[in-house]
């Protein structure tokens, strides 16, 4: 538990408690379409619904909301299911809306009976002029008054799969002139004739999001059924639903919203995101680059830098866009604490140690992380041949330079100070080498008056006879624009940055050799990158998880 402040839900729950509602009746879930991979956005509701559980001690569901054939697959569940538990959530129980298919058929009928529902052999566009203005009303259907014999009959045969799709639609018979335009006689069934991921060629009528989502609340006994903004007008339609079928001693679920989250740099729209993957912007949902869960774990983000995000941007009531600049934040934050340190090479240029012995080789003590005394050392070789970072050199430089410089001293750390006496250059000015001399007296760590002199700058390094070169996949924002999807004539796609992934290859100290898929690391003064799953026992490969600090824009 942390010691931030209530949220508005669990102040609504707090008082339901005071009111009398019995804490035992509590009950959450998590609803997702299977329709694609989960994002972050999804991660605000997941962090919110198994948060209320583990605050309240109560059970949460995990429900499949697969009310659409076209659109769903098992592939989308499965990956689901990972993600919440990789984010570190139990459910207690997996729950499907197709499950319930049957029994939702039943009430539908059981409407019909009581004059509540009748079906329209309209076609959608006919039913969409019908409907209406805000400010004015809508007209009845001309089927709306059929009997409650035919309209049996008809239901059974558009269940049976008589009828060819758009044929007819089941539509509950409330009021065409409600202030409300979802209770204008809202469709409840409509027919597919397309095989469903679980239920298969059983059914070629499908329910609805409306007629499905509260009903399986009431069928699991959910007692908040907490959803985003942009169901609030829905509301009055899931009560109006709820009403027609609740039992005075049972739960009644409640519905309240919250507002959706944005991440800035990027979309949180599993169609849009479907679209990425389809237009080949990305190698697919669980690209590093994209915002989904399985795609952050790929990069390297960890389950407690993103419920830590998730807790500090809290749950709000209005929409708003979060920079990604403190998700980024959030991750740094944790791998500062658990990546150990490592040296690698990604821009390199040669250095000679021109007075150290040649075919000598000096292992030297590394400390794995200051951060966290438990990580231990490690032995780093050391020769007279070096790789540097091309930008920690310059031949001359000013007095605010503090890498190394002709007639300049840097440590190499873990090792010894060095001194650049000379470099040489290729045709076109390139600087190919650098000489340089040491003070052998100068190691760290060993206690010497040279040791424990101080110098400016301190560089990471590599040594050339035991580097492993490695590919490394540096990523930037997907998108250029802070809110791609927010143009109003511009299509979030033509936004794509063009240079979010480019592959170097860099050199590597040699006890990242038997490092596996998924590790995490920091190369000391470069960032946190980690093993990328394309990787092979031949082929070392990692993705920039994010760099040391943050240099958006600058
Ligand atoms: P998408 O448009 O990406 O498909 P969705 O809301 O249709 O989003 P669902 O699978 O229905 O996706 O979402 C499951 C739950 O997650 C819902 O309760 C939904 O309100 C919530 N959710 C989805 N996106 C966000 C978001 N960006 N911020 C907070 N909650 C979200
Ligand atoms: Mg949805
Ligand atoms: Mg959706």
């Amino acid at each position: 538990e942390t010691s931030r402040s209530l949220n508005f839900i669990e102040h609504i729950i707090d008082e339901d408690l005071a009111n009398g509602f019995p804490k035992e009746k509590l009950r959450f879930r998590f609803p997702p379409e299977p329709n694609g991979y989960l994002h972050i956005g999804h991660a605000s509701s997941i962090c919110l619904n198994f948060g209320l559980g583990l605050r309240y001690s109560a059970p949460v569901n995990l429900r499949f909301d697969d009310t659409n054939p076209a659109k769903e697959e098992q592939e989308f569940v499965d990956a689901i299911k990972k993600d919440v538990q990789w984010l570190g959530f139990e459910w207690d129980t997996e729950c499907y809306a197709s499950d319930y298919f049957q029994q939702l058929y039943d009430w539908a009928v059981m409407l019909i009976k009581e004059g509540k529902a009748y079906v329209d052999s309209q076609s959608s566009e006919e039913i969409a002029k019908q409907k209406g203005t805000p400010t004015e009303a809508g007209s009845n259907s001309p089927f709306r008054e059929r009997s409650i014999k035919e309209n049996l009959e008809l239901f059974e045969a558009m269940k049976n799969g008589d009828f060819q799709e758009g044929q007819h639609v089941l539509r509950a018979k409330i009021d065409m002139s409600s202030s409300n335009m979802l209770m204008r006689d809202p469709i409840l069934y409509r027919i597919l004739h397309k095989a469903h991921h679980r239920t298969d060629t059983d059914w070629c009528i499908y329910p609805m999001y409306d007629w499905t989502h509260g009903e399986s609340d009431y069928i699991e006994q959910v007692s908040h059924s907490l959803c985003t903004l942009e169901f609030a007008m829905h509301r009055e339609l899931y009560d109006w639903f709820l009403n027609q079928v609740v039992d005075a001693d049972k739960v009644r679920p409640k519905q309240r919203e919250f507002a959706r989250r944005n991440l800035s740099h990027t979309v949180v729209s599993k169609r849009k995101l479907l679209q990425l993957v389809e237009k080949n912007v990305v190698s697919g949902w669980d690209d590093p680059r994209m915002p989904t869960i399985s795609g952050m774990r790929r990069r390297g983000y960890t389950p407690e830098s993103i419920r830590n995000f998730v807790d500090t941007i809290g749950i709000a009531k209005r929409e708003n866009v979060v920079d990604v600049s403190l998700l980024e934040f959030c991750v740094r934050e944790h791998l500062n604490k658990i990546a150990p340190r490592v040296m690698a090479v990604l821009d390199p240029v040669k250095l000679v140690i021109t007075n150290y012995p040649e075919g000598e080789v000096e292992w030297l003590e590394a400390e794995n992380n200051p951060e966290d005394e438990s990580a231990g050392n490690r032995s780093v070789p050391f020769s007279r041949e070096l790789y540097i970072e091309q930008d920690d050199f310059k031949e001359e430089a000013n007095r605010k330079f503090f890498r190394l410089k002709l007639g300049g001293e840097v440590r190499l750390k873990n090792g010894y100070i060095i001194k650049a006496e000379s470099c040489t250059k290729d045709a076109e000015g390139n600087i190919t080498e650098i000489q340089c001399t040491y003070d052998p007296k100068s190691k760290s760590g060993s206690g010497t008056e040279e040791s424990l002199r101080k110098v400016k700058g301190t560089l990471h390094w590599v040594s050339v006879a035991h580097a492993i070169p490695a590919e490394v996949r540096l990523y930037d924002r997907l998108f250029n624009d802070a809110t791609p999807d927010s143009h109003k004539d511009q299509d979030f796609m033509d936004f794509v940055n063009p240079n979010s992934l480019e592959i170097i290859t860099g050199y590597v100290e040699p006890s990242l050799k038997e490092a596996q898929v998924g590790d995490i690391f920091q190369f000391q003064r470069l960032g946190y990158f980690n093993i990328e799953k394309d990787a092979t026992p031949e082929k070392l490969i990692f993705n920039r998880t994010v760099g040391l600090r943050d240099t958006w824009g600058k």
